[in-house]
């Protein structure tokens, strides 16, 4: 999503409104928790960028809705990311270099020749946004250890002391006869 701020740094207005659908994108190189994420629809984006044309400052409400898998049970997951996004807009060169550096950071957006590109801010922005793990709920007890089944939906009756972490104290237990080394 690319505007044309053009007006704005000339002074011509003080105000422009935004209001856009996008295809929301995680970049080349989404991170390991999101990878199961899908985006089924448009995202879509309101806001404005506004101020004298030294001082510009972009608000943006951006809603997003995607799909995913619970990472304890499997099960699918939809829901919609929602967030907002403050930057200082300048034109390129500006600004000092460090602040340059800043570019796409939670800081600046910088545009060029007039136009200011909001897609690499955009997508920033939603792999910030996303929980660190997608889950159907906080409390999500997660599968079976021996059948499968997801435990929320009830006890499958699978027995499961075998891997019952309260008998891991007898595991350590040393008795006379036994040979040293096993359990060392
Ligand atoms: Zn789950
Ligand atoms: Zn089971």
């Amino acid at each position: 999503m690319t505007v044309d701020i053009k007006d704005l740094l000339a002074g011509k207005t003080s105000e422009l409104k935004l209001d856009f659908t996008f295809r929301p994108e995680l970049g080349p190189e989404p991170p390991v928790a999101l990878a199961g994420v899908v985006f089924p629809g448009d995202a879509h984006a309101s806001g404005r960028i506004a101020g004298p044309a030294g001082c510009l400052r972009l608000t943006l409400s951006v809603t997003v809705p995607w799909q995913g898998e619970c990472a304890r049970c499997l099960s699918p997951v939809s829901d919609t990311l929602e967030f907002g996004m403050e930057r200082t807009v300048a034109e390129k060169g500006t600004l000092s270099n460090e602040e340059e550096i800043a570019d796409y950071s939670d800081e600046y957006l910088i545009a060029e020749r007039g136009m200011l590109d909001l897609t690499p801010s955009l997508s920033d922005a939603i792999i910030c946004g996303f929980p660190e793990k997608v889950l159907c709920s906080p409390d999500c007890p997660g599968l079976c250890p021996v059948c499968g089944k997801p435990l929320a939906e009830g006890d499958c009756g699978c027995k499961k002391d075998t891997h019952d972490p309260r008998w891991d104290v007898l595991r350590t237990m040393r008795f006379p006869d036994e040979e040293p080394g096993e359990n060392q």
